[in-house]
């Protein structure tokens, strides 16, 4: 295979571990692809989708601020990011550029591939109603989930989300979580430095599984407390490596080394 670059673009993109987990998958491979961060300003999210085009890059991650504007700049769009009203994903179809959200389907990968967890037929309950809750309680309500109820701190974002969840989405607040097989948190609720915990740990217990989508720190204070009721603990690095797993296989074609990719998250998480 020819020598390709992909970017992630974003503002701020300098957090972002796509490169790390790209680059880790291609070296695997033995591919001669390499992965930059690029720094996009808002507003601008049109001119790197020229970009892609005129310097044929290999693919393109998309990040904050740049998620919905990327879907008017594109040929094609799938329909699921259509449906969520954003793009994480740019890849070559024929001579066009195509537009997808793989974040719902890389969080149903953490659940059935990592653990073996069908949340057909389940009840779930989303915390937050953001780009990331969005696409899970679409995923979710694809996937066949029973309920997907959404709670948030703004009530009229959560209606929206939970509108995703085709006639089987409620909103009601974080106390439901007694209620559900299923808890995702999907707020920034619980990351490095923030010791607070986005449901109370009294209504959380055996026999449920409680997703954090943070993964800094690995261990949050959600997790910490499913484990200590008894329910099965999923950290946020599954989601974050089967999208890009997604990805990966769009645009080399080839099967996506996930245990590398994963690996090096850890690797880059531990080390800072
Ligand atoms: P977003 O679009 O900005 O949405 C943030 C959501 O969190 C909103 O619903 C917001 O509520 C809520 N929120 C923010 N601060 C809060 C607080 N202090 N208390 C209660 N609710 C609060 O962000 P996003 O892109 O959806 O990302 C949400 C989280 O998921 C982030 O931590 C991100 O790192 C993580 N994430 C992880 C993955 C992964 O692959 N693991 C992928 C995507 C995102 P309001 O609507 O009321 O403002």
């Amino acid at each position: 295979m020819s020598p390709r670059v992909c970017w992630v673009i974003g503002s701020p993109v300098e957090h972002s571990l796509s490169p790390v987990i790209h680059n880790a998958a291609f070296a695997a491979l033995d591919l001669d692809w390499t992965y930059f961060a690029v720094a996009v300003p808002e507003g601008r999210a049109a001119d790197a989708v020229a970009a892609m085009r005129s310097l044929r890059l290999g693919g393109m991650s998309v990040t904050m601020p740049h998620k919905s504007a990327v879907a008017g700049a594109v040929d094609t769009i799938t329909p699921r990011a259509e449906r969520l009203g954003a793009v994480n994903c740019l890849s070559w179809r024929g001579a066009g550029i195509e537009g997808d959200s793989t974040d719902g389907a890389g969080f149903l990968d953490s659940l059935l591939v990592d653990h073996g967890w069908d949340p057909a037929g389940r009840r779930a309950l989303v915390v937050g109603a953001g780009g990331a809750a969005r696409a899970v309680v679409a995923a979710l309500a694809d996937a066949g989930a029973a309920s997907i109820t959404v709670a948030n701190r703004h009530a009229g974002r959560a209606a929206r989300a939970a509108a995703l969840a085709d006639g089987r989405g409620a909103v009601a607040s974080v106390d439901a979580a007694a209620d559900v097989d299923l808890v995702v948190n999907a707020t920034p609720v619980g990351m490095a430095g923030d010791t607070a915990s986005p449901v109370p740990a009294e209504r959380l217990g055996a026999g449920q599984v409680v997703v954090d989508l943070v993964y800094d720190p690995i261990e949050t204070p959600l997790l910490g407390a499913a484990r200590a009721q008894g329910a099965m603990p999923v950290n946020g690095i599954g989601m974050l490596v089967h999208q890009a797993a997604h990805a990966f296989r769009a645009w080399t074609g080839e099967d996506p080394p996930v245990e590398v990719m994963s690996a090096a998250v850890v690797a880059s998480l531990s080390h800072h």
